[in-house]
């Protein structure tokens, strides 16, 4: 990521070297100051796999420090005055205006922004520069201008500005840590913004401390449900998301876009709250007294397939009904578009098609056969890949057995690089689900309004609960 950087602003001396040439002269030079050799690759690769080079030094131990990073690749020293420019790394490409539709789609998982580039300040420097969250504000380096439309950050230093370092904004204004003015233009920009930053008290993405128990205050009532708990007679399909694996990366999110055909809407429409995403990165960005003190947390939010679904009972036509699997099954083409399952659904899991989808190319070319692409005028969600279960259950029945643990890997669960994502059944004792569901930090989502839902998270550990 760091020669990403260095690369797209041009550090003199680091810009044009790979990783292997970099690590390989950085050993070479460890193992210098320690009087050690490395002179075989066969040494060199001994090193590198150990992480160590054996040696004698006589030098006390020196702490790493971070201010110094932006030195170690060749920056500029830090500006003196005024704010500082800094480039961040996000794991989609928002701004960059030739990126596939689907990462410019999926929102920056911590600002929320999409399909644009965005510059960020503190909510004191924000104040201080009499600017708000969708102003155009422009920055002045020495090297030139760019004029960004700006987004509050609570986590952010007081003296930085910070921008995406995938935005072509970035090189109009030169190298990092230089230093910048950040002044108002009096124009705003409808910023493609999705979603809402606060949990608004309500601990959804829970968190414990080290060693800690999860309190549950806001369990479940007996007897609280409006509907009758279901029978499952063979399967019940289920999940659990661990809070303490997921980075927030949105892989998941972008696999769902690939194997559901989830249209791809564009920037207006994240303006108006219409992206079709059925799983997405709930951010919560609770600021604290100091910026250090900002309190982050990231939920992966998608249908929690209830026992007592409060959007069934509500649709007129049964497009929406309970599986003997578990499942909360939607059926498009009894679909009438009255919205009644979105608007009781307390997950906000349930998206409406307000058109017809457009899949732009090559988009086109990689359509799931498998699932239908939906038109205009219905609602649509998770369905935890249901034709993937069809499909193991179909190999199973073929091969004389029953599905196995571990036999459907819906689309998220495969993707996801933290393996946070475990998928299952629930009346199968030995499957892993089981296991992570029955965890001392399992717990529901919003379990005090009786939904039953077949998704457990397992809270964050070792921050402050
Ligand atoms: S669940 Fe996995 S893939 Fe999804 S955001 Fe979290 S870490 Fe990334």
């Amino acid at each position: 990521m760091l020669l990403d950087l260095a690369a797209a602003l041009s550090l003199p001396g680091i810009a044009d070297r790979d990783f292997h040439e970099l690590s390989k002269a950085r050993w070479q030079a460890a193992a210098k100051a320690l009087g050690a050799q490395l002179e075989t690759p066969q040494a060199q690769r001994d090193v590198q796999a150990r992480g160590v080079v054996v040696g004698k030094t006589d030098a006390a131990a020196r702490p790493l420090r971070l201010e110094s990073l932006p030195l170690l690749l060749g920056a500029p020293p830090p500006a003196s005055e005024g704010l500082q420019l800094v480039a961040f790394a996000t794991t989609l490409a928002n701004a960059d205006p030739d990126a596939p539709g689907w990462l410019r789609e999926v929102p920056d998982a911590l600002s929320g922004v999409s399909w644009s580039s965005w510059a960020e300040l503190s909510p004191a420097t924000a104040q201080r520069l009499g600017v708000k969250a969708g102003d155009l504000l422009m920055l002045r380096t020495g090297d030139g201008t760019a004029e960004l439309p700006l987004a509050i950050n609570p986590a952010l230093h007081e003296d930085a500005v910070a921008v995406p370092r995938d935005a072509p904004e970035l090189r109009m204004l030169g190298a990092l840590g230089r230093s910048v003015r950040a002044e108002r233009t009096g124009k705003t920009f409808a910023l493609p913004l999705t979603g809402h930053a606060s949990q608004e008290g309500r601990d959804l993405a829970r968190v414990i401390s080290s060693g800690g128990e999860l309190k549950r205050e806001h369990g479940h009532e007996e007897g609280g449900t409006l509907a009758s708990p279901h029978e499952h007679p063979k399967h019940r399909w289920s999940m659990s998301i661990d809070l303490d694996k997921c980075t927030g990366c949105q892989a998941c999110v972008v696999a769902c876009y690939a194997e559901n055909n989830l249209p791809v809407m564009g920037a207006q429409a994240a303006r108006e709250g219409r992206l079709m995403a059925w799983l997405r990165i709930q951010r919560s960005v609770e600021p604290g007294p100091t910026p250090e003190a900002t309190r982050i947390a990231v939920l992966p939010s998608l249908c929690q397939h209830c026992d007592a679904a409060p959007c069934e009972p509500v649709c007129p036509v049964y497009a929406t009904y309970h599986t003997p699997e578990g499942l909360n099954a939607q059926v498009y083409n009894r679909c009438i578009g009255t919205r009644y399952c979105a608007n009781n659904c307390p997950y906000d899991a349930r998206v409406f098609n307000w058109k017809d989808p457009v899949f732009v190319e090559p988009l086109q070319m990689q359509l799931n056969p498998d699932v239908s692409v939906r038109s205009k005028g219905v609602m649509e969600k998770c369905t935890f890949c249901v034709q993937r279960i069809r499909y193991a259950e179909g190999a199973a029945r073929d091969e004389g057995r029953e599905v196995r643990d571990g036999d459907v890997t819906p689309a998220c669960v495969q993707t996801c690089p933290a393996q946070a994502l475990v998928f299952g059944d629930a009346k199968d004792p030995h499957a892993r689900v089981v296991a992570q569901q029955q965890d001392g930090r399992a717990y529901r989502l919003l379990e005090e309004v009786n939904t039953l839902p077949a998704i457990a998270y397992l809270a964050r550990r070792g921050g402050q609960p």
